[in-house]
C-alpha cells in the first residue's frame, strides 16, 4: 500500500513542463537564441569572503586534529551565535542560540515542520504560492485553505473567515515579489495570538529588503515570538543554492502546542528547560524541543564546509560583497519594472524582491501570454497560474539573469508588442 495523498498532488511539475515547452520550440527554431526571466536560482558567483572560508574549511579537514565529523544537533555554536548577533542582536531582537536551528535549507525545513502537528490542523496559504508548503501538507493529508493574493487586494492576503491552526506566510514573496509592512504583518500576530494559531514565516528573500517599513524578521512584531517560526536561507542571499544552509528559528515561548499528556512533554523537553506546570498551564519550549527531537532522528545536520561558508557572510568584508550581489540582481529588478511600465504592463514587486509579477495584456490566460513571449521575444517567463489558481493573468520574471542579458530580453519584448 502506498500513501495515497500522493495522488492527491497536482501533476506535472511547473519548471519541468516549462523545459519541456521550450525544448520543442528550440526544436522547432534552433537558430533561436533564448533568453530565461524566468529562473529561479542565482546566477552570480559566491562572494571571495566565502570562496576563502571553503578553502580553510576544506584544509582543516585533510588534519586530523582539525576534522571534524558529525556537528552538533543544533548546529555549530560559531555559525548560531553569529545569526544571532547579526540577524536578531543587530536589530533589537532577543533570540536565543538555542533557539536557531541550522538546516541545510529552508526548503527541507518550511516542507518538514507541518510534522510536529496533528494531521487535523487546518493550514492556510496566501494563492500564489510557494509549492513545498501546499504539497507537503498534501503528502500529510491535510486540507488547505487558500487566501488569494492579487491587485484587487494589493497582494495583501484577507484574514481567513474559518478558523484555521496554521497560516504560512513569505514575505518578500515568491512569486509575487510583493511585501507586508509592519503594520500589515502585526494583524497577522494578532491574529495568531488571539485564535492560538502558529504563522509559518518564510523569510527567504529578506536581504532583499530596500524599503525601511517592511519587516527583516516577524519578531521585529511584537507578540510573535509567541506565535511565529521563521525560516531562512542562504540560497538567495548569498548564492548558497549548490551550498546549501539555512536555519529555522523555534523560539521557546511559543505558545500554541498539540494537546500532549504532561508526562509526555516533560520528556520530551531536557532536563535544563522549563518543567510543564502540574496542569494545564504554558507548555513553555516544546515546539522547540519537538523540533530538536524530529531533526535529532531524521537530519544528520549541515556540513561543516558550509556552515564555515555561512559565517564568513558576516564578517565586514562578506557583508559588503553580499550586499554587492543583491545590489546587482536589484539593479536588474529596477531596470526591469521602469522598462515594463513604460511599455504599458502593470508590474508588481521588484522593490524588495527579485521578482516581478506582471498582469498579462488583454485579459491573456498565463500560459498564453508564456506562448507568446518565447515565439515572439525569445524570452522564458514563469506563468503565474502554476503557482496557484489566484496566479492566473499573471507571470513572473526573475531578476537573476545577467545585465546585459535582462536588457536584450526587455528590448526584445518591446519590440514584438
Ligand atoms: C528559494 C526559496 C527558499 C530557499 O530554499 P533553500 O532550500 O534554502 O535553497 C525558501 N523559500 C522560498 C519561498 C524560496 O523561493
Amino acid at each position: 500500500m502506498i500513501n495515497e495523498n500522493f495522488l492527491k498532488l497536482s501533476g506535472a511539475y511547473l519548471f519541468s513542463e516549462i523545459a519541456q515547452k521550450v525544448k520543442a520550440y528550440k526544436a522547432e527554431a534552433p537558430r533561436a537564441d533564448i533568453i530565461s526571466l524566468g529562473i529561479g536560482d542565482v546566477t552570480q558567483p559566491l562572494c571571495p569572503a566565502v570562496i576563502e572560508a571553503l578553502h580553510k574549511a576544506t584544509d582543516e579537514m585533510a588534519i586530523a586534529t582539525s576534522f571534524r565529523g558529525y556537528g552538533p544537533e543544533r548546529g555549530y555554536d560559531f555559525l548560531r551565535e553569529a545569526i544571532v548577533a547579526n540577524d536578531f542582536r543587530a536589530r533589537g531582537i532577543d533570540i536565543d542560540a538555542d533557539e536557531v536551528f541550522v538546516s541545510d535549507g529552508a526548503k527541507s525545513d518550511t516542507g518538514n515542520f507541518q510534522e510536529l502537528l496533528s494531521k487535523d490542523v487546518r493550514i492556510a496559504v496566501t494563492d500564489p504560492v510557494y509549492p513545498v508548503y501546499v504539497d507537503s501538507n498534501v503528502m500529510a493529508g491535510r486540507e488547505i485553505v487558500y487566501l488569494p493574493c492579487t491587485a484587487e487586494n494589493d497582494f495583501v492576503p484577507q484574514l481567513p473567515k474559518e478558523h484555521v491552526d496554521v497560516i504560512y506566510l513569505c514575505y518578500p514573496n515568491n512569486p509575487t515579489g510583493t511585501t507586508l509592512t509592519r503594520n500589515q504583518l502585526k494583524v497577522w500576530v494578532d491574529y495568531a495570538l488571539q485564535n492560538n494559531a502558529l504563522i509559518f514565516y518564510d523569510a527567504a528573500y529578506e536581504a532583499y529588503i530596500q524599503s525601511e517599513n517592511v519587516p527583516h524578521s516577524i519578531y521585529e512584531i511584537l507578540g510573535a515570538k509567541r506565535c511565529a517560526v521563521e525560516f531562512h536561507s542562504y540560497s538567495k542571499t548569498a548564492g548558497f543554492t549548490g551550498i546549501r544552509c539555512g536555519y529555522t528559528v523555534v523560539p521557546k515561548a511559543l505558545l500554541p502546542a498539540p494537546p500532549v499528556g504532561r508526562r509526555a512533554a516533560n520528556q520530551l523537553l531536557s532536563k535544563d528547560e522549563e518543567v510543564l506546570p502540574p496542569t494545564g498551564g504554558v507548555r513553555e519550549g516544546l515546539l522547540n524541543a519537538l523540533w530538536n527531537r524530529r531533526q535529532s532522528t531524521k537530519f544528520n545536520g549541515t556540513s561543516y564546509l558550509s556552515q564555515r561558508a555561512a559565517e564568513a557572510i558576516y564578517t565586514p568584508e562578506g557583508k559588503e560583497q553580499v550586499k554587492a550581489t543583491i545590489a546587482y540582481y536589484m539593479k536588474n529588478a529596477r531596470l526591469m519594472r521602469e522598462a515594463l511600465t513604460d511599455m504599458g504592463f502593470n508590474v508588481y514587486g521588484g522593490v524588495d524582491a527579485p521578482y516581478l509579477w506582471v498582469r498579462t495584456p488583454n485579459d491573456m490566460k498565463s500560459w498564453e501570454f508564456f506562448d507568446w513571449m518565447l515565439r515572439s521575444a525569445h524570452v522564458v517567463c514563469t506563468p503565474g497560474v502554476g503557482f496557484g489558481s489566484a496566479g492566473e493573468g499573471y507571470v513572473r520574471l526573475t531578476a537573476f539573469g545577467t545585465y546585459e542579458n535582462t536588457k536584450e530580453a526587455l528590448r526584445r519584448i518591446n519590440d514584438k508588442l
